[in-house]
């Protein structure tokens, strides 16, 4: 008879752009385990911040909010879900002006110990295992992390394929791509550049740079990669 594989927490970092989301997703739900998505956590404290008129580029104003929001993330990887106070955030968390605000937000390192909380309460209570993604899942948020992956990417390739998920979430405008670099590559320098649990490879992740890869490819490489440690865990 064959036994279940064993629940394995598995933390995917890497910068914007490199694959991570549309990974992650796929390999849960291919392996039948949960799934978080922390960077829609930090853009649904944003767009609170953002609807009460909280100054983002104020830290204190942030750090002294940052408690008030009730986010509750949904892990199932068909659907993921995120509510902030009740209401369906999904929508509003992927405006630019919520993408443009994300770093300084997320740089408070009060948001982050209140965000770092729910992930963990959220991982532990995962039973058939969970794909987290994000920035500093394997540094920071889940150093124990059975399986941490590290998705690279050069930064043309990151550019087109957010261009392209922009363009397919059907704007108005055409996408312009040397603006869509631009702005990932900022994001990235703050990110990587923050004082608290800044985006950073963990010494034990193995990395995978997905620039010739496609995306079923890159699920290959991560979902053989899961097996593998399943079969030892
Ligand atoms: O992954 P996504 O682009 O949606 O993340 C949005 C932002 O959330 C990042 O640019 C970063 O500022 C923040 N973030 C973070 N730590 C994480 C995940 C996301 O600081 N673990």
């Amino acid at each position: 008879m064959e036994t279940a594989p064993a629940p394995v927490v598995v933390a995917i970092d890497g910068p914007s752009g490199t694959g991570k989301s549309s990974t992650s997703k796929a390999v849960a739900a291919q392996l039948g385990m949960n799934y978080l998505d922390t960077g829609a956590q930090y853009r649904a404290i944003t767009w609170w911040m953002l609807s009460n008129g909280i100054d983002v580029n104020d830290a204190a104003a942030v750090a002294d909010a940052s408690g008030k929001p009730d986010l509750v993330s949904g892990t199932d990887p068909a659907a993921p879900t995120i509510t902030v106070d009740g209401a369906d955030a999904a929508g509003p968390i992927r405006t630019p002006e919520v993408t443009a605000a994300v770093s300084a937000v997320s740089a408070v390192p009060q948001v982050r110990t209140r965000i770092t909380e729910l992930q963990r309460a959220i991982a532990a209570g995962a039973p058939t295992g969970i794909v987290v993604e994000g920035r500093d899942i394997g540094t920071t948020v889940l150093p124990d992390a059975d399986l941490k992956i590290f998705l690279t990417a050069s930064p043309e390739a990151r550019a087109a394929r957010r261009g392209g998920e922009l363009a397919g979430r059907g704007g108005e405008k055409p996408v312009d791509l040397d603006a869509t670099r631009q702005a990932l590559l900022r994001r990235d320098r703050a990110d990587s550049s923050r004082k608290t649990s800044p985006l950073a490879k963990a010494d034990d992740a193995v990395e995978v740079d997905t620039t010739e890869l496609t995306l079923e490819q890159v699920i290959e490489c991560v979902v053989t990669l899961i097996e593998d440690r399943q079969r030892t865990a």
